[in-house]
């Protein structure tokens, strides 16, 4: 099994290259904010809480997140792998995905993190704000709080792997097909 964490800071493709991602290797991707949405969409008490949090560019709670993604993941288990996207965000979230991984003989392959500056990320979100309908896209000071969360609480994910020879960083810059073509050969070179 090939299991892959597409990582890197808001706005920085990992949805769009994601869903390549799927079409072409048919994992399963797994978007801990898209699952959060869904929840917020369907009113749940889950979702309620971490609308709270999310309004305000602040991470949800490790102990709803976590829970969240083990449930999907183990309702999920004859799958050809999976795609992580915005799923470790703490090191606390690596140690669990470690472990949920570890309790079925298998692991991380590989981090894979879309490398893109600061000031392309905010225009990038202020301009998805447009038409995402994200509360979380429409406001600069909510867009520069998740950056600030990005680099004090999540890049370290990237260390975290990095020290078991497990990440890369690719070049988020360039055309859509361009970034998915970094991205597959690097797949492509896990595959043999
Ligand atoms: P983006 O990376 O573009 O900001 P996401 O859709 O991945 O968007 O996440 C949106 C919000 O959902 C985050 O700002 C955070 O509040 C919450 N969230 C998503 N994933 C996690 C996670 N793994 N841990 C904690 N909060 C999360």
């Amino acid at each position: 099994m090939i299991n892959l964490i597409l990582f890197g800071p808001p706005g920085s493709g990992k949805g769009t290259q994601a869903s390549k991602l799927v079409d072409k290797y048919s994992f399963l991707h797994i978007s801990t904010g898209d699952l959060f949405r869904t929840e917020i969409g369907n009113n749940t008490p889950l979702g309620l809480e971490a609308k709270s949090y999310m309004d305000k560019g602040q991470l949800v709670p490790d102990s709803v997140t976590i829970g969240m993604l083990r449930n999907k993941v183990e309702a999920n288990p004859d799958v050809k792998g999976y795609i992580f996207d915005g799923f470790p965000r703490t090191i606390p979230q690596c140690e669990a995905l470690d472990e949920l991984l570890a309790g079925r003989n298998d692991e991380i392959s590989m981090l894979l993190m879309l490398d893109v500056p600061d000031d392309e990320i905010v225009s990038r979100l202020l301009n998805r704000g447009k038409t995402s309908g994200r509360a979380d896209d429409l406001n600069e000071e909510v867009i520069r709080n998740r950056i600030a969360v990005y680099e004090e609480q999540t890049s370290p994910v990237f260390d975290y792997y990095a020290a078991k020879g497990r990440a890369k960083k690719i070049n988020g810059l360039g055309s859509i097909d361009d970034i998915f073509e970094r991205l597959s050969k690097e797949v492509d070179s896990l595959e043999k």
